[in-house]
């Protein structure tokens, strides 16, 4: 058995730890984790022994630091511990009307280095599992379910960058979508912008979306933004979505967070709309307008910027959205996840120009 942790486990290795009992027994556990989302002990039509056999060789986990609530209780962060002590790691719940999005992290920190992301400030630490990455899930699921909503949607757009960790991330979207049933077209993966890991997920076979982190569409200004640039610069980059949109046949999000003066201006809608009109289907645009976090000078664009980037954008025939802030005061909205670093949110420092 090589699994270390109970969401970690394979089918396969849940009947090594019950060896001899029937299938249908396994199928009792694997639908008491994964759809009724029960610890083992209380999966109450598996016989005593047997809880107890798997809840003393599979422990879960995350360890549960702290809950901090906003937006009126419909925005919940969790920080937690990883099993290995060390790491801290944070997860973001939703609440929209009748169902929940839930924000996974897949690594704790990020090598990425991009300078307006407060997990990009804290650097790497270490790559997630699949079951750490299921666990927020399923725990975020349990929390939801005290309030009678369902989890529908997840993004993983929490602390990491998923396709530096593909083959986690991976298994965590098959047992989100085979053992959880939620659907492969409510997961989003974002990316930074990884070429050699939207061609893996190319190659996979579920629906999933896929959301890249552009905020700039030209070189020198991206270079600066987002320092992985200068590895896979963005006429490579786009190469890759256009592969990526020939196999798959969905429509690509591009992530623009709008910084003041940065990349808010004309120029910058007509070079993002041209990026986007030369995908097929053409690519939907998400504007976030640039959180605080303490290591970055620049505010985010005021609301009215925002609303006539947007404006710049439908007249030139991109199609954008404006992504609805939630949990800023928290930090727990984009780009604010640091886990238990500290966080120091309202106004910025001055630009030092
Ligand atoms: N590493 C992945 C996913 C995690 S970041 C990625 O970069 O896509 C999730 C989203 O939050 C990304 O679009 C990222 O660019 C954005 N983001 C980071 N810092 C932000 C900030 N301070 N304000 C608004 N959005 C931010
Ligand atoms: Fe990493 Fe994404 Fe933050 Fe960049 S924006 S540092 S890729 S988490």
């Amino acid at each position: 058995m090589t699994a270390t942790s109970l969401y970690d486990a394979s089918r396969q290795d849940i009947a090594e730890i019950l060896a001899g009992q029937p299938r249908y027994r396994i199928d009792q556990v694997w639908e008491g984790l994964y759809v009724h989302l029960k610890s083992p002990s209380e999966i109450s039509s598996l016989p005593i022994n047997l809880r107890n056999t798997l809840q003393a060789a599979l422990p879960m986990s995350l360890q549960e630091v702290s809950r901090t609530v906003a937006d009126d209780g419909e925005t919940i962060k969790i920080l937690w511990n990883l099993s290995d002590g060390g790491s801290p790691i944070e997860t973001v719940l939703m609440y929209y009307e009748d169902r929940a999005t839930v924000c996974v992290s897949t690594q704790a920190g990020c090598a990425m280095g991009c300078g307006f992301c407060a997990t990009g400030q804290a650097g790497f630490t270490r790559h997630m599992t699949t079951g750490e990455i299921v666990e927020q899930v399923i725990l975020a699921s349990r929390i939801a379910a005290l309030a009678d909503i369902r989890v529908g949607n997840v993004v993983f757009m929490g602390m990491g960058e998923p396709l530096a960790n593909e083959s986690a991330v991976w298994g965590a979207v098959e047992k989100m979508n085979h053992d959880m049933g939620i659907s492969a077209r409510h997961l989003t993966i974002s990316t930074v912008g990884i070429i050699p890991g939207i061609r893996t997920l190319s190659n996979r076979p579920l629906p999933v979306n896929l959301a890249v982190s552009l905020h700039a569409a030209r070189n020198d200004l991206r270079d600066e933004l987002v320092p992985i640039n200068k590895r896979y610069p963005i006429e490579e980059l786009m190469q890759s979505c256009r592969d990526y949109l020939d196999k798959k046949n969905r429509r690509i999000t591009f992530e623009w967070a709008l910084i003041d003066g940065i990349n808010d201006t004309e120029r910058d809608a007509r070079e993002l709309h041209t990026l986007c009109a030369s995908l097929r289907p053409s690519a939907h645009v998400n504007l976030i307008p640039l959180n605080p976090t303490p290591g970055w000078p620049t505010r985010g664009s005021s609301n009215n910027k925002v609303h006539a980037f947007r404006r710049s954008l439908e007249a030139l025939g991109t199609n954008a959205t404006i992504r609805q802030n939630r949990g800023t005061d928290i930090a727990a909205a984009c780009g604010q996840l640091a886990a238990g670093q500290p966080v120091t949110l309202g106004k910025p420092p001055k630009a030092d120009k």
